[in-house]
């Protein structure tokens, strides 16, 4: 296996070794124990949980590690970012909320006038302003393009009238970035335009979808007769698609994608030594010891392929077909590693897995163990959420085949 040198030279002169030294020791000493129990545990965290976390990070001027830092950024390279992602993870800290940080803030620096700039940029690096995505709808979801949602314009504001579905943390969020139909006329991307709206705004209704694993976090948003001021649209009219492809080309490599992963195996592997060290080495475990290993040598696989793209992307010579790939890669193998989990605790749990009255907003006491079968619930979404597997797929055989 390629060994990478975090010291490489020829990509930085930046000691990385140092580096994630000083962000260990600053993690260890400000991420609250309570909030690393949470993430530990694989209890539900929202708003309050990544709030609190984002808060301590911005007083030390590491909350957004892929801003600038003329915009208040770190300005670290990708490879600062990755040893962030890996000792965050390590140490069981609750991962950056990414749609305020990692999404629309990007986009607002990018094509954002400047007093844009100032109103939205600094709530979202200190977390006092919480982000959602209304992007998709019932019938565009992998093609978004289709989307109806139609905003006219009256004077100066917009009337926006339509539908969103799984919408993630909507009902935490103060603001949603959203596309809508501004044109029915040529292809279809070019009618398509951002705005940005206040979710108390009169006229939108938040409802929650219950999913499977009994928490909340995806919502349908209704939206009937919602004005936004004009000053709340970025770039043009129809200039919709160009922001929500520049996020796309920007965020197609996330350094944090492997870390979760690897802190993930190493619990389960924990299990299953308890579970061995209780009922001996039995047939069982065995066969879960032989998927461990399995599990363990893909996701040195993924944090290959991820070192590798950084690298890439970092000389700017980074194919999409390779960001795809990761994220089918390490998608599909998170759900390996939570089906795991979930035979190895399921003799125990399952029956009283689903409660008769279903507490949506997740409860904070219940057992590590437990706590995995949600996970490996929540996971089924994996697949789905930020690009279905099949899409990525496309991605592929076109950047590859050509087809
Ligand atoms: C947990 C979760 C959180 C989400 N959060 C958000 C959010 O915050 N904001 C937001 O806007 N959206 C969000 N989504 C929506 C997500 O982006 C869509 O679910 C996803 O893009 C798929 O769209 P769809 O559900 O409409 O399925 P469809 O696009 O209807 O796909 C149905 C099936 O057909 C397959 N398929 C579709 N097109 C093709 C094709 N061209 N080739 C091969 N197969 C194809 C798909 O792979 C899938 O299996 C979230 C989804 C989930 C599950």
């Amino acid at each position: 296996m390629t060994e990478y040198s975090l010291n490489d030279p020829d990509i930085s002169s930046i000691d990385y070794v140092k580096f994630r030294h000083d962000l260990t020791e600053f993690m260890v000493a400000n991420c609250p124990q309570a909030l690393r129990d949470k993430v530990f545990s694989n209890q539900k965290i929202g708003r309050t949980e990544f709030a609190e976390w984002q808060k301590i990070l911005h007083t030390k001027g590491w909350s957004a590690p892929n801003w600038p830092i003329e915009e208040g950024g770190t300005g670290w390279d990708l490879r600062q970012r990755y040893l962030f992602e890996e000792v965050s993870a390590e140490l069981d800290c609750p991962p950056l909320y990414h749609h305020g940080l990692g999404h629309i803030g990007p986009v607002i620096m990018h094509f954002g006038t400047p007093e844009q700039k100032a109103r939205f940029l600094p709530r979202i690096l200190d977390g006092t302003e919480w982000w959602c995505q209304g992007y998709s709808e019932p019938g565009a979801g992998s093609d978004l393009a289709s989307l109806r949602t139609s905003a006219v314009l009256e004077g100066d504001e917009y009337v926006i009238k339509g539908q969103k579905i799984w919408t993630s943390h909507a009902h935490e969020a103060d603001m949603m970035y959203t596309l809508v139909r501004t044109s029915t006329e040529g292809r279809k991307q070019a009618g398509i335009t951002l705005l940005l709206v206040p979710v108390n705004a009169p006229g939108i209704v938040v409802k929650p979808i219950r999913t499977i694993d009994q928490w909340h976090h995806v919502n349908e948003v209704f939206l009937t007769d919602v004005r936004v001021p004009v000053l709340n649209r970025i770039s043009e009219e129809g200039g919709g698609w160009a922001c929500a492809k520049f996020l796309l080309d920007r965020e197609r490599l996330s350094p944090a994608m492997v870390p979760r992963l690897l802190r993930q195996l190493q619990q389960v592997e924990t299990l299953i030594r308890s579970k061995v060290k209780e009922s001996g080495a039995t047939p069982t475990l065995l066969s879960a010891i032989s998927r461990l290993l399995n599990a363990k040598a893909s996701a040195m696989g993924a944090k290959e392929m991820l070192m590798s793209a950084i690298t890439e992307e970092m000389s700017g010579t980074l194919r999409s077909s390779k960001s795809s790939a990761l994220k089918l890669h390490c998608t599909e193998l998170s759900q390996q590693i939570s089906s795991l989990a979930y035979d190895l605790v399921a003799p125990h749990y399952a029956t009283r897995l689903i409660p008769s009255t279903p507490d949506a907003e997740g409860s904070d006491d219940l057992d590590i163990e437990r706590q995995l079968l949600h996970t490996y619930l929540f996971y089924r979404s994996r697949t789905i959420a930020g690009g279905t597997s099949e899409v990525q797929k496309n991605v592929i055989a076109r950047d590859i085949f050509g087809v």
